[in-house]
């Protein structure tokens, strides 16, 4: 289906600033006014599915069915062929120790695991960016986005975030975590998840 935002009103259905930050800044030429799920004391959804969009679809129609208003989610991770797919809808639980989220930690299992496999490299991967706009008749717009690439190892560069220093982009020769924080977003899966947004509802 496709369908424009009504009105001048979004929640973003996140608890994370950063992210909550970056879409922002990313519709900042479009003049809605955005608030996000701490601004209506929603608690965060058990993020349970298999996939992206399911996950995305879970925090989107969540918000939405809440506060009347469209709302946009996002879900993310990376996926390795050598692993099967892992750590995919878990990337960030490969990261949880007791303390929080922990990268670094993150980064060796993915290496190990890579190691125990035995698969010659390259490694190849791909960042995975799924954008879920949902109302609250319970239509949505699903918007999926990816980078090509592969893991490389040792880690390379102190930019970006989450498992950025070990993966090369298909083209390039610098790390996401090497690269300089707007040329990542020019060409990142988000990136692309976002076009295809901007694209279907916004234009
Ligand atoms: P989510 O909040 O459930 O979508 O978790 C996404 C996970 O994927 C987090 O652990 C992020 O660190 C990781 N991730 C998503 N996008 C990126 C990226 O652009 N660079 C590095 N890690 C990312």
């Amino acid at each position: 289906m496709s369908r424009r935002i009504e009105g001048d009103r979004l929640i973003v259905a996140t608890h994370n600033a950063g992210k909550l930050a970056e879409i922002r800044d990313l519709l900042s030429p479009y003049g809605l006014e955005i608030t996000s799920n701490a601004d209506h004391g929603l608690p965060e959804p058990i993020e349970d599915g298999d996939t992206f969009v399911e996950n995305a679809r879970i925090k989107a129609h969540a918000a939405a069915k809440a506060t009347g208003m469209p709302a946009l989610a996002d879900d993310s991770g990376i996926e390795i062929d050598a692993l099967n797919g892992a750590p995919g809808v878990h990337t960030a639980d490969w990261a949880e120790t007791p303390r929080g989220r922990d990268f670094v930690m993150a980064m060796k299992r993915v290496h190990n695991a890579l190691v125990e496999t035995g698969a010659e490299e390259p490694w190849r991967a791909r960042f995975c960016c799924t954008l879920v706009l949902a109302w609250p008749d319970g239509e949505d717009m699903v918007f999926p986005g990816k980078m090509e690439g592969r893991i490389v190892w040792p880690m390379r560069g102190e930019q970006g975030h989450g498992y950025d220093p070990i993966f090369l982009p298909e083209g390039y020769e610098q790390t996401f975590g090497e690269m300089d924080r707007w040329e990542k977003n020019r060409i990142s899966h988000r990136a692309d998840a976002f076009a295809k947004l901007i694209a279907g509802a916004f234009e």
